[in-house]
Protein backbone atom coordinates (compact mmCIF):
# COMPACT_ATOMS: atom_id res chain seq x y z
CA UNK A 1 0.00 0.00 0.00
CA UNK A 2 1.34 3.65 -0.89
CA UNK A 3 1.19 6.62 1.22
CA UNK A 4 -1.94 8.62 1.32
CA UNK A 5 -0.98 11.08 -1.53
CA UNK A 6 -0.30 7.87 -4.09
CA UNK A 7 -3.69 6.58 -2.84
CA UNK A 8 -5.63 10.18 -3.85
CA UNK A 9 -3.22 10.21 -7.07
CA UNK A 10 -4.20 6.64 -7.71
CA UNK A 11 -8.46 7.73 -6.85
CA UNK A 12 -8.64 10.42 -9.05
CA UNK A 13 -6.70 8.79 -12.21
CA UNK A 14 -9.55 6.45 -11.75
CA UNK A 15 -12.15 8.85 -11.05
CA UNK A 16 -10.91 10.47 -14.81
CA UNK A 17 -10.72 7.15 -16.57
CA UNK A 18 -14.95 7.05 -15.90
CA UNK A 19 -15.17 10.15 -16.91
CA UNK A 20 -13.78 9.54 -20.13
CA UNK A 21 -15.42 6.39 -20.38
CA UNK A 22 -19.19 8.42 -19.93
CA UNK A 23 -18.22 10.89 -22.45
CA UNK A 24 -16.88 8.38 -25.16
CA UNK A 25 -20.36 6.61 -24.62
CA UNK A 26 -22.33 9.51 -24.51
CA UNK A 27 -20.79 10.52 -28.42
CA UNK A 28 -20.94 7.54 -29.48
CA UNK A 29 -24.91 7.02 -29.04
CA UNK A 30 -24.85 10.91 -29.90
CA UNK A 31 -23.65 9.20 -33.34
CA UNK A 32 -25.94 6.62 -33.66
CA UNK A 33 -28.34 8.76 -33.27
CA UNK A 34 -27.48 11.21 -35.86
CA UNK A 35 -26.41 7.64 -38.22
CA UNK A 36 -30.49 7.11 -37.34
CA UNK A 37 -31.65 10.46 -38.04
CA UNK A 38 -29.88 10.77 -41.35
CA UNK A 39 -31.02 7.15 -42.55
CA UNK A 40 -35.14 8.48 -41.71
CA UNK A 41 -34.10 11.68 -43.76
CA UNK A 42 -32.77 9.63 -46.99
CA UNK A 43 -35.93 7.56 -46.64
CA UNK A 44 -38.42 10.63 -46.21
CA UNK A 45 -37.00 12.08 -49.49
CA UNK A 46 -36.98 8.61 -51.20
CA UNK A 47 -40.83 8.69 -49.91
CA UNK A 48 -41.05 12.53 -51.56
CA UNK A 49 -39.26 11.66 -54.57
CA UNK A 50 -41.97 8.61 -54.82
CA UNK A 51 -45.08 10.99 -54.30
CA UNK A 52 -43.68 13.17 -56.88
CA UNK A 53 -43.66 10.44 -59.14
CA UNK A 54 -47.65 9.58 -57.63
CA UNK A 55 -48.35 13.19 -58.47
CA UNK A 56 -46.75 13.20 -61.77
CA UNK A 57 -48.72 10.28 -62.69
CA UNK A 58 -51.85 11.88 -61.18
CA UNK A 59 -51.29 14.93 -63.13
CA UNK A 60 -51.42 12.95 -66.15
CA UNK A 61 -54.56 11.07 -65.31
CA UNK A 62 -56.03 13.74 -64.51
CA UNK A 63 -54.81 16.11 -67.91
CA UNK A 64 -56.01 12.99 -69.48
CA UNK A 65 -59.33 13.04 -67.28
CA UNK A 66 -59.88 16.99 -67.90
CA UNK A 67 -60.78 16.09 -71.43
CA UNK A 68 -63.96 14.72 -70.43
CA UNK A 69 -64.63 16.64 -67.89
CA UNK A 70 -67.31 19.36 -68.06
CA UNK A 71 -66.64 22.82 -66.66
CA UNK A 72 -68.73 21.89 -63.36
CA UNK A 73 -66.61 18.59 -62.82
CA UNK A 74 -63.02 20.47 -62.92
CA UNK A 75 -64.15 22.86 -60.82
CA UNK A 76 -65.41 20.26 -58.15
CA UNK A 77 -62.15 18.60 -58.45
CA UNK A 78 -60.02 21.76 -58.15
CA UNK A 79 -61.81 22.82 -54.96
CA UNK A 80 -61.35 18.76 -53.19
CA UNK A 81 -57.51 19.58 -54.25
CA UNK A 82 -57.11 23.37 -53.26
CA UNK A 83 -58.98 23.22 -49.98
CA UNK A 84 -57.89 19.24 -48.94
CA UNK A 85 -54.38 18.31 -50.73
CA UNK A 86 -52.38 21.38 -49.50
CA UNK A 87 -49.45 19.05 -51.19
CA UNK A 88 -50.74 20.21 -54.51
CA UNK A 89 -49.88 23.53 -55.26
CA UNK A 90 -52.41 26.16 -56.35
CA UNK A 91 -50.43 26.43 -60.05
CA UNK A 92 -50.55 23.14 -60.27
CA UNK A 93 -54.33 23.40 -60.08
CA UNK A 94 -54.87 26.01 -62.09
CA UNK A 95 -52.30 24.16 -64.72
CA UNK A 96 -54.36 21.08 -64.50
CA UNK A 97 -58.28 22.18 -64.18
CA UNK A 98 -58.07 26.02 -65.35
CA UNK A 99 -60.22 26.26 -68.52
CA UNK A 100 -59.05 29.06 -69.48
CA UNK A 101 -56.37 28.01 -71.90
CA UNK A 102 -53.94 31.16 -70.87
CA UNK A 103 -54.16 29.32 -67.47
CA UNK A 104 -54.70 33.52 -66.34
CA UNK A 105 -57.79 31.94 -64.42
CA UNK A 106 -57.30 33.35 -60.87
CA UNK A 107 -57.91 30.12 -58.06
CA UNK A 108 -60.64 31.67 -55.69
CA UNK A 109 -62.45 32.36 -58.93
CA UNK A 110 -62.31 28.73 -59.82
CA UNK A 111 -62.58 27.25 -56.25
CA UNK A 112 -64.63 30.29 -54.58
CA UNK A 113 -64.80 29.96 -50.94
CA UNK A 114 -64.60 27.48 -47.87
CA UNK A 115 -67.24 27.40 -45.09
CA UNK A 116 -65.64 25.79 -41.85
CA UNK A 117 -67.46 24.96 -38.95
CA UNK A 118 -66.02 25.33 -35.83
CA UNK A 119 -67.38 25.26 -31.84
CA UNK A 120 -67.43 28.89 -30.09
CA UNK A 121 -64.27 28.63 -27.56
CA UNK A 122 -66.55 30.35 -25.08
CA UNK A 123 -69.88 28.42 -25.41
CA UNK A 124 -69.39 25.59 -27.45
CA UNK A 125 -71.95 26.36 -30.10
CA UNK A 126 -71.16 25.63 -33.64
CA UNK A 127 -71.26 28.25 -35.50
CA UNK A 128 -69.41 28.90 -39.62
CA UNK A 129 -66.92 30.93 -41.03
CA UNK A 130 -66.00 31.80 -44.17
CA UNK A 131 -62.40 31.07 -45.41
CA UNK A 132 -61.37 32.88 -48.56
CA UNK A 133 -58.00 31.47 -49.07
CA UNK A 134 -55.34 28.78 -48.04
CA UNK A 135 -52.99 31.43 -46.34
CA UNK A 136 -56.67 31.86 -44.35
CA UNK A 137 -57.09 28.69 -43.96
CA UNK A 138 -53.65 27.76 -42.20
CA UNK A 139 -54.24 30.71 -39.98
CA UNK A 140 -57.35 29.83 -38.69
CA UNK A 141 -56.67 26.32 -38.49
CA UNK A 142 -55.73 26.77 -34.50
CA UNK A 143 -57.38 29.35 -34.25
CA UNK A 144 -60.05 30.30 -31.45
CA UNK A 145 -63.51 31.44 -32.57
CA UNK A 146 -66.06 33.19 -30.90
CA UNK A 147 -69.74 33.02 -31.93
CA UNK A 148 -71.53 36.23 -32.36
CA UNK A 149 -72.81 36.38 -29.05
CA UNK A 150 -69.74 35.82 -27.64
CA UNK A 151 -68.22 38.24 -29.24
CA UNK A 152 -70.09 40.48 -28.44
CA UNK A 153 -70.05 39.92 -24.67
CA UNK A 154 -66.26 40.00 -25.30
CA UNK A 155 -66.47 43.69 -26.98
CA UNK A 156 -68.63 44.50 -24.07
CA UNK A 157 -66.45 43.69 -21.39
CA UNK A 158 -63.56 44.75 -23.60
CA UNK A 159 -65.33 48.08 -23.99
CA UNK A 160 -66.50 48.63 -20.67
CA UNK A 161 -62.76 47.83 -19.54
CA UNK A 162 -61.86 50.94 -21.42
CA UNK A 163 -64.21 53.11 -19.92
CA UNK A 164 -63.30 52.47 -16.54
CA UNK A 165 -59.44 53.13 -17.40
CA UNK A 166 -60.27 55.99 -19.21
CA UNK A 167 -62.60 57.43 -15.79
CA UNK A 168 -59.90 56.51 -14.03
CA UNK A 169 -57.43 58.25 -15.91
CA UNK A 170 -60.32 61.34 -15.97
CA UNK A 171 -59.87 61.58 -11.98
CA UNK A 172 -56.45 60.90 -11.67
CA UNK A 173 -56.19 64.03 -14.31
CA UNK A 174 -58.92 66.43 -12.50
CA UNK A 175 -57.27 65.82 -8.81
CA UNK A 176 -53.86 66.58 -10.11
CA UNK A 177 -55.36 69.82 -11.62
CA UNK A 178 -57.16 70.75 -8.58
CA UNK A 179 -53.67 69.93 -6.85
CA UNK A 180 -52.08 72.59 -9.37
CA UNK A 181 -54.91 75.03 -8.58
CA UNK A 182 -54.70 75.07 -4.92
CA UNK A 183 -50.47 75.21 -5.08
CA UNK A 184 -51.35 78.35 -8.05
CA UNK A 185 -53.15 80.09 -5.31
CA UNK A 186 -51.12 79.70 -2.12
CA UNK A 187 -48.61 81.38 -4.54
CA UNK A 188 -50.60 83.77 -5.72
CA UNK A 189 -51.45 84.72 -2.39
CA UNK A 190 -47.43 84.18 -1.07
CA UNK A 191 -46.59 87.12 -3.63
CA UNK A 192 -49.47 89.57 -3.35
CA UNK A 193 -49.87 89.66 -0.04
CA UNK A 194 -48.68 92.91 1.86
CA UNK A 195 -43.89 92.08 2.73
CA UNK A 196 -44.74 92.06 6.52
CA UNK A 197 -47.02 89.33 6.35
CA UNK A 198 -45.09 87.68 3.98
CA UNK A 199 -42.08 87.32 6.60
CA UNK A 200 -44.71 85.54 8.90
CA UNK A 201 -45.38 83.39 6.87
CA UNK A 202 -44.24 79.49 7.46
CA UNK A 203 -42.56 79.19 3.93
CA UNK A 204 -40.46 82.27 4.29
CA UNK A 205 -39.37 80.92 7.52
CA UNK A 206 -38.86 77.87 6.18
CA UNK A 207 -36.66 79.17 3.25
CA UNK A 208 -35.05 81.41 5.94
CA UNK A 209 -33.97 78.55 8.15
CA UNK A 210 -32.61 76.66 5.14
CA UNK A 211 -30.36 79.74 4.23
CA UNK A 212 -29.54 80.49 7.48
CA UNK A 213 -28.43 76.38 7.40
CA UNK A 214 -26.27 76.52 4.02
CA UNK A 215 -24.68 79.91 5.63
CA UNK A 216 -23.80 78.18 8.85
CA UNK A 217 -25.47 81.30 10.41
CA UNK A 218 -22.67 83.21 9.70
CA UNK A 219 -22.56 86.55 7.21
CA UNK A 220 -21.87 85.76 3.45
CA UNK A 221 -20.09 88.71 2.96
CA UNK A 222 -18.02 89.14 5.97
CA UNK A 223 -18.10 85.96 7.95
CA UNK A 224 -18.98 87.39 11.42
CA UNK A 225 -21.85 85.23 13.16
CA UNK A 226 -24.31 86.51 16.10
CA UNK A 227 -27.43 88.13 14.43
CA UNK A 228 -28.24 86.91 10.66
CA UNK A 229 -30.43 88.48 8.43
CA UNK A 230 -31.99 86.74 4.95
CA UNK A 231 -31.63 89.39 2.90
CA UNK A 232 -33.51 88.99 -0.82
CA UNK A 233 -31.30 89.60 -3.48
CA UNK A 234 -34.48 89.51 -5.89
CA UNK A 235 -37.79 89.70 -5.19
CA UNK A 236 -38.85 88.19 -8.66
CA UNK A 237 -39.57 84.47 -7.23
CA UNK A 238 -41.05 85.67 -3.87
CA UNK A 239 -43.16 82.38 -2.52
CA UNK A 240 -40.39 80.16 -4.34
CA UNK A 241 -37.65 81.50 -3.70
CA UNK A 242 -34.20 79.27 -5.22
CA UNK A 243 -31.07 78.83 -2.91
CA UNK A 244 -29.14 81.92 -4.67
CA UNK A 245 -32.02 84.28 -4.75
CA UNK A 246 -31.52 84.57 -0.79
CA UNK A 247 -27.93 85.74 0.93
CA UNK A 248 -27.41 86.01 4.88
CA UNK A 249 -25.93 89.14 6.40
CA UNK A 250 -24.70 90.31 9.62
CA UNK A 251 -26.90 93.43 10.45
CA UNK A 252 -23.95 95.65 9.42
CA UNK A 253 -23.64 94.31 5.95
CA UNK A 254 -27.61 93.92 5.56
CA UNK A 255 -27.74 97.74 6.13
CA UNK A 256 -24.83 98.66 3.34
CA UNK A 257 -26.58 96.89 0.91
CA UNK A 258 -29.64 98.97 1.73
CA UNK A 259 -28.00 101.98 1.80
CA UNK A 260 -27.18 101.33 -2.02
CA UNK A 261 -30.50 99.20 -3.17
CA UNK A 262 -33.83 100.14 -1.86
CA UNK A 263 -36.17 96.93 -1.45
ZN1 LIG B 1 -70.39 31.40 -27.92
ZN1 LIG C 1 -32.58 93.02 2.88
ZN1 LIG D 1 -21.41 90.99 7.43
Amino acid sequence: MGTLREQIKQKRQEIAELRQQQTDQNLSSIRELYEEMKQQQKEIEQHQNKINTIFGEIKHELIDLSATMDKEQKREVARFLYWDVPEISTKQIIDCFSDDQYKSATISGMVGSLTLTKTCSSCGIECKQKIKNRTEQKLKRNQKIFCNLCQKKKEEAAESARIKHRKEGDRLEKEHIRENQVVQRRLNHLKTMPYDEYLETSHWKSIRQKALGRANYRCQLCNKNGKIHIHHRTYKRRGEERPSDVIALCEKCHAKFHDKETG
